[in-house]
């Protein structure tokens, strides 16, 4: 099976060579020839498979230049108990009749980001290999925290790869920050950039698009590869844990083969939503998709209207990786919406750069419609609904999962729907403690440092703090050199310099 890029679909390529390329070459995102195809009968045998052979299998219908095997000896050591503290990588947890949450928290740096970037590091370096590149691929960062350190934790010591990230110095909590200074491995390096997001991310995309440097790069042997949400190898093994969700319920006797069950997805870049339509076009027996937005609904508003309109007040929210305007994987769904009409779809992406906004006609909006709601939360309904869920049923959500639960009853308020719901549970509250802290009532009127705010959280839930975060404490920082943003080019010149092969 073939990949082309949204934007043309002429030039076709195989998955390795869009998994190095990252982005098209035309700016557009690729995307497959068409979606692989699971019988209800292979989906009665995944449910009998642990969740590496089952995430090998479903990955290598959509990476079918990768062998079964080849890709279960990355999954068995991407989703290994080593890595995943919980006995499933994946678990379901029933918040009430017939509403599960489904646990994705459970990798190194305990958000769901872990099941895609665990994952891309092995994907890249056969990828590499397959397409017969020999030079080192040197993976450049961006973050605002939690996909930094992701990137880190799963490029560590890969071999045929290095890893350096860039943060804005300030802008992350000191947990953020020691997740990412206090990393191990060989092949990865850390800079705090002075400035905000916004500088970091130019700064990299800068390094990225500066071709003297590539050139001068290349002759030393390295390649820019990136890590970034786009990446065919992020989306593709975030598509296996919806399979999973369906099988754990069949195998438990929740559901029978072929009951169609709805999906609630807290998200910002429909990256997680977009894998859950992946999988229900691919025959997974998924009813409706629910799209949860935080106080940023651009989303919300597209999928209500048919308008997407990205010039508006963007607000800073207790779900802080959901804040965003610029969807960039809805590309992929609007590329289908076009009936696969790549100069149609580049239209509208022309629109989004030049005016700030689309809108797509009534045909396209019926078929959005037809298999998407959505709905959105803000942090005061985001804390009611942690407190609220907490004193209920015990469940202890963090700030996203929380607007995924608060969008959830909505939904089911609206609609009156009895199907059986899986909500993704994004990351582990104790990643966003100062948060989910006040919002249980239990933050007594003085200042906090983050570790006593995790102890406190202890304390209030009765729940351990994953040892990742508490842990951290204890470990020296290795990497503690501030930069300017003009400054960054020349310290990645600096460092792959001075790491030479
Ligand atoms: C990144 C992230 C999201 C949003 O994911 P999308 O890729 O935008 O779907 C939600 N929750 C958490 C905790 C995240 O880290």
């Amino acid at each position: 099976m073939l990949y082309h890029s949204t934007r043309d679909n002429t030039k076709k390529v195989t998955s390795a060579q869009a998994i190095v390329s990252g982005l098209a070459p035309d700016g557009g995102l690729y995307v497959p020839e068409y979606l692989p195809n699971f019988t209800l009968d292979e989906i009665t045998e995944l449910s009998k498979l642990s969740y590496p052979a089952l995430a090998a299998n479903v990955l290598a219908k959509y990476l079918d230049d990768y062998t079964v095997e080849e890709l279960q000896s990355f999954t068995e050591k991407a989703y290994s108990q080593a890595k995943f503290a919980a006995e499933e990588p994946a678990p379901l947890v029933q918040l009430k009749e017939g509403t599960y949450l489904m646990e994705l928290f459970h990798g190194p740096t305990c958000a769901f980001k872990d099941f895609a970037l665990q994952m891309l590091p092995f994907l890249l370096s056969a990828a590499l290999k397959k397409t017969g590149e020999t030079r080192e691929a040197v993976i450049l960062v961006a973050t605002s925290g939690d996909t930094g350190k992701a990137a880190l934790e799963g490029f560590a010591d890969v071999p045929g790869t290095r890893i350096c990230v860039f943060y804005p110095d300030g802008g992350t909590s000191r947990i953020q920050r020691l997740q990412m200074t206090t990393q191990s491995g060989s092949n990865v390096m850390v800079y705090a950039v002075k400035g905000n997001f916004d500088d970091t991310q130019s700064g990299v995309k800068k390094i990225f698009t500066d071709k003297e440097f590539a050139a001068q790069l290349a002759d030393n042997g390295f390649l820019f590869s990136s890590a970034n949400s786009i990446n065919l190898g992020r989306l593709v093994p975030q598509i296996a844990y919806y399979f999973s969700a369906y099988c754990t319920l069949l195998r438990e006797g929740k559901i029978n083969a072929g009951d169609k069950i709805d999906i609630v997805v807290p998200t910002g870049n429909f990256g997680n939503i977009l894998a859950a339509y992946y999988a229900k076009h691919s025959g997974l027996p998924l009813g409706r998709l629910i799209c949860a937005s935080n106080k940023n609904n651009v989303l919300t508003e597209f999928i209500s209207t048919g308008h997407y309109d990205r010039r508006r007040e963007f607000f800073l929210t207790a779900s802080p990786s959901m804040d965003i305007l610029i969807s960039s994987n809805l590309e992929r769904l609007l590329y289908l919406l076009c009936g696969s009409d790549d100069s149609k779809l580049s239209a509208f992406m022309t629109a989004l750069s030049k005016e700030g906004e689309y809108t797509i006609g009534a045909e396209m909006l019926a078929a959005l419609q037809s298999e998407f709601s959505a709905g959105s939360a803000d942090d005061e309904r985001t804390f009611k609904t942690i407190r609220d869920t907490f004193e209920k049923t015990g469940y202890l959500a963090d700030t996203h999962t929380a607007v995924g639960i608060a969008v959830c009853s909505d939904y089911v308020a609206e609609t009156g729907s009895d199907t059986p719901v899986v909500i993704a549970s994004t990351a582990s509250p104790f990643k966003f403690a100062g948060s989910v802290l006040p919002a249980i009532g239990a933050k007594e009127d003085r200042e906090y440092d983050d570790f006593e705010m995790l102890a406190a959280l202890e304390a209030a839930s009765n729940l351990t703090a994953p040892a990742a975060l508490a842990g951290l404490k204890a470990k020296e920082e290795r990497f503690t050199t501030v930069i300017l943003p003009d400054e960054m080019k020349a310290f990645v010149e600096k460092w792959l310099t001075n790491n030479a092969k």
